[in-house]
């Protein structure tokens, strides 16, 4: 088993968007698959017929891609194992099933759902702890260890709907070593006689799942922490099909928890948050409801796939930025953790904030462009290039650029009361006049460090420190207090635009000059 290569895959059923913990599931499989040289799959469980999703697929597919997770075999790659979707294989798990049968580790059940209702209610009544379809209780169903061999037969021939259970055996341990946690051991009579194979000849979710990890060659299985439960009985299905001795290894990753750490995350923390659980948006093709998607939201591919890893697993040293390969190279089951992950959205918007420093000033530009259209407004590729330089460490996100530099384009029409209030005296005032007539009369070229020069010889010569008017300067150009780089706006606003911004706010505010 240890020296196969690495088999791993990421098996989604496609009943809805994938959430950041199942892309978390598909990120971690493929970081180990990678730094193992083995290869990825993608399977679609899609057998349950009554929970698909139309688009669901695509969408799986569509994120995956978008936050560079590669995949080696699966429907759109094709494969050795191919097809890759369990609907397309169904007439594969029967075969299975039946062996289990003829074999004696399962049988055929043709209890109609008003028995297995009954059956529910005895037991509750009777108050047993566990109301289970099992070792006890099967011998008092419509099964084929209750009825004749003959009648079985003679039922199974006329068309009677049937199940296939699994005929699990008291008393017996099950245990497996699990890679995060450790060993787990189950008792058998825990678990219950689970369907196989369904009366519309569908396989179980169990039963099409270890079929298809075993046909695909797969060594190790890396899920969800909702998942453990089932692992047990998983266990038995290798053991009672004969293939124990290849059984994948498990690993079951930890919840993600709510952003205050109390209970699992879920669509409606998400709603009430305001922020994006999915990758991508989502409309929900019965009831039109949207969902949130990272990358509509503006998070760029590299900064969630590392906000994601970061989310259970860490390096065990200070480094938070990884790129895809860093993250291959450093994943480590050890260093998952067993505690369920508190999703914080925080912490997502600063790695955004890291990614996009690192991001070219000319990609910036293009995700910009269109942004600006939309809004109607026309910039150049001389202003782009200076907006960015101006926002870019200033912002998490590309089009906060664009909000932050509206002010660039349309004269402030109100002034922050708090700083004219503190700021707007009389020496400010005399001394934005004063450098208003300078830049009226100066004819050198309009760029930052001479209008700073400007700015200074003025002041020198009125007798005013610099530090005690900046403040009162940027409300009459920009409207606010506070902001980026002075000089630079004003380079970006033009010298006329400058000089009228100035005009229009001594006149505006000519009323409200303090005593200074
Ligand atoms: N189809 C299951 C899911 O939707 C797969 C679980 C597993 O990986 O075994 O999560």
């Amino acid at each position: 088993m240890n020296n196969k290569p690495v088999r791993v895959r990421f098996a989604p059923s496609p009943t809805g968007p994938l959430h950041a913990g199942g892309v978390r599931t598909a990120l971690y499989n493929y970081l180990f698959a990678r730094q193992q040289g083995g290869q990825m799959l993608l399977r679609i469980e899609d057998t349950d017929q009554n929970r698909y999703v139309p688009g669901a697929e695509a969408y799986i597919l569509e994120a995956l891609e978008w936050l560079g997770i590669g995949i080696d075999e699966g429907p759109q790659q094709g494969g050795p194992h191919a097809p890759y979707r369990q609907s397309e294989r169904k007439e594969m798990y029967r075969e299975y099933a039946e062996r289990l049968v003829q074999e004696g580790k399962a049988y055929y059940a043709f209890d109609t759902p008003e028995q297995l209702d009954d059956m529910r209610k005895r037991l509750e009544a009777a108050k047993v702890a566990a109301v289970q379809y099992n070792a006890i209780t099967r011998t008092e169903m419509t099964n084929s260890l209750t009825l004749s061999a003959e009648e079985t037969k003679a039922r199974l021939e006329s068309g009677d709907p049937y199940v296939i259970r699994m005929k699990i055996q008291p008393k017996e341990d099950v245990r497996f070593n699990d890679l995060i946690r450790g060993w787990v051991v189950v008792h058998s009579s825990q678990i219950d006689d689970k369907v196989l194979l369904k009366s519309d000849g569908m396989p179980t979710y169990h039963l099409a799942n270890i079929v298809d990890d075993h046909l695909m060659g797969i060594t190790h299985v890396i899920r969800g922490e909702e998942w453990l439960p089932s692992a047990p009985l998983h266990v038995l299905l290798y053991r009672y099909l004969g293939w124990e001795s290849t059984m994948p290894q498990f690993a079951h990753l930890p919840l993600l928890l709510k952003p205050d750490g109390n209970g699992k995350l879920s669509k409606r923390d998400a709603d009430l948050g305001g922020f994006p659980i999915f990758p991508l948006e989502w409309t929900d093709p019965n009831t039109g409801e949207k969902a949130r998607g990272f990358r509509e939201e503006g998070y760029l591919p590299g900064a969630t796939a590392n906000f994601l890893a970061l989310l259970g697993w860490n390096a065990g040293t200070e480094q938070e930025i990884f790129s895809m390969d860093e993250l291959v190279a450093s994943f480590s089951f050890d260093r998952v953790h067993k505690a369920g992950a508190r999703f914080d959205i925080q912490k997502a918007n600063w790695f955004n904030q890291q990614y996009l420093k690192q991001l070219d000033d000319a990609a910036i530009i293009e995700e910009l462009k269109p942004l600006y259209d939309a809004k109607g407004i026309t910039v150049n590729q001389d202003q782009l290039t200076q907006i960015v330089h101006l926002l870019k460490d200033r912002v998490h996100f590309i089009k906060e650029i664009v909000s932050e530099s509206l002010f660039l384009f349309a004269a402030p029409e109100e002034y922050d009361q708090d700083v004219v209030i503190k700021k707007w005296n009389e020496e400010a005032v005399n001394a934005i006049g004063a450098f208003k007539d300078a830049l009226a009369g100066f004819n050198g070229t309009f760029v930052a460090h001479d209008i700073k020069e400007v700015l200074s010889a003025t002041m020198e010569s009125a007798g005013i420190k610099m530090g005690k008017i900046m403040q009162a300067l940027r409300l009459a150009v920009t409207g606010a207090g506070a902001g980026p780089d002075l000089m630079i706006i004003m380079e970006i606003l033009g010298k006329g635009e400058v000089v009228s911004r100035l005009e229009t706010a001594l006149s505006r505010l000519s009323a409200q000059i303090r005593l200074a």
